[in-house]
């Protein structure tokens, strides 16, 4: 096992490390890996990965996942999506209310 060599530089480019745990499973720590690899948040964009390239996005795969052009290409537009996601959730915890812009404004001229 040599682990995964390329791997860890590749998990440096991104810092997902904020909160301790995943909002999928609070025992869970939101490593990026665990996006990567076994985040349900993830899974449909997981899956897409795999169905695009033959080749399912697990640990043992991930050196390959690396090393290969054709595969990185992927798994960083997963990473980028994963990243979005996790960005956007640590910097507005509490989703911000959208008022609607329906401005009724009714003229009440009305001469008796
Ligand atoms: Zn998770």
């Amino acid at each position: 096992m040599t682990g995964h060599g390329p791997f860890a530089s590749y998990l440096n480019r991104f810092n997902l490390k904020r909160d301790p745990s995943c909002p999928c499973d609070n025992t869970t720590p939101e490593t990026s890996l665990h996006c990567l690899l076994s985040c349900p948040m993830f899974g449909v964009a997981r899956h897409e990965v795999g169905e695009k390239t033959g080749i399912s996005l697990v640990e043992n795969q991930l050196p390959q996942f690396v090393s290969r052009d054709d595969l990185r290409t992927h798994l960083e537009e997963l990473c980028n999506r994963i990243i979005q996601s996790v960005r956007r959730r640590n910097k507005d915890c509490n989703t911000p209310v959208h008022s609607t812009e329906g401005d009724v404004r009714g003229t009440g001229l009305s001469h008796g």
